[in-house]
């Protein structure tokens, strides 16, 4: 039976160092392909890696990942030293967005996936926010949000620049977790999630750090992973649901503007953060001042007056 590993970011990369031959023939969409006696490997652009052959199972089994069962073959999924089985679980998983924006709010956002509800999301196409569009995200996150139990943190700049005098971000960043975890644990009540993923951004000991003198804090059956979208679509849902409200907010405060506020921290945005303060408005509600661009939007503007 064929084998396919759906592997993440770090993972293809060992695996396409493993096995690219510069000789072979590549299928449309293939990025790596190898042909060893009784199996054959092919890796795919989408992350996919198929194995194939008498030895599949084997060849597949080296690489430290946990087999689930689908409909045409055995799908297996990357789970490092998750618990046996993780991704067919019930998880709570959270995901924040904006951190690296200038403009825009910091939305955190945690979603309660059930045992059954697994398959499904990812049927729908719930994946890496990364890497939908817009409308997608918005198709998808309607269908999120009308299926499982949520809670979003929208931070907007104006609160947002208030917090951050207090705290720093992957603090605040902890505090907000912390807070949609809290939450839908009480909206799901009497259910418990057989676990809870972070998307980690900073190391769990430095994490409850932060969350020190907090009145609840969340700690049982917490897991953190990087990438932790691909560990469980918990995680991909709570960034489509993060993503989702964040998109609102964007457009409310390009409405607000009067004009496109773009994404990221690149000279584009500066270039629109000077427009804002010649309109005579205050960037302090637009965007995060802590950024090193609210220097360059000053020294732009000094340089134009
Ligand atoms: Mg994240």
């Amino acid at each position: 039976m064929p084998e396919v590993i759906k592997a993440d970011h770090d993972l293809f990369a060992k695996m396409k160092q493993t096995y690219a031959n510069p000789a072979s023939k590549l299928a449309p969409g293939a990025v790596f392909h190898a042909k060893m006696p009784g199996v054959t490997v092919t890796g795919y652009r989408t992350g996919k890696v198929l194995f194939q052959g008498k030895l599949a199972a084997q060849e597949a089994a080296r690489w430290n990942t946990t087999t689930i069962a689908n409909k045409n073959s055995k799908v297996t999924t990357h789970t490092d030293n998750l618990p046996t089985g993780f991704p067919s679980w019930s998880v709570l998983g959270s995901d924040e967005v904006g951190t690296g924006s200038y403009f825009g709010p910091l939305t955190t956002a945690a979603v309660f996936v059930t045992k059954n509800q697994g398959d499904e999301l990812q049927e729908l196409g719930v994946q890496d926010s990364k890497k939908l569009t817009d409308p997608t995200i918005i198709k998808l996150a309607k269908q999120i949000m009308r299926l499982c139990p949520y809670h979003v943190v929208n931070l907007d700049p104006k609160d947002y620049n208030r917090l951050i005098k207090q705290y720093n971000q992957a603090q605040l960043k902890a505090l907000c977790h912390n807070l949609v975890l809290g939450k839908v644990l009480q909206k799901i009540q009497p259910q418990h999630p057989q676990a809870i993923l972070i998307d980690q951004f900073v190391s769990p000991s430095t994490y409850y750090r932060y969350l020190n003198g907090q009145p609840e804090i969340v700690k049982q059956n917490v897991y953190f992973r990087e990438k932790g979208e691909s560990y469980h679509v918990a995680v991909a849902a709570a960034s489509i649901v993060a993503r989702y409200y964040s998109l609102q907010s964007m457009d409310q405060l390009s409405q607000m503007a009067g004009l496109t506020l773009p994404i990221g921290a690149g000279q584009k945005v500066d270039q629109v953060a000077v427009k804002l303060v010649q309109k005579g408005l205050d960037l302090g509600d637009f965007a995060k001042l802590h950024f090193a661009n609210t220097q360059k939007v000053n020294r732009l503007l000094r340089n134009i007056n």
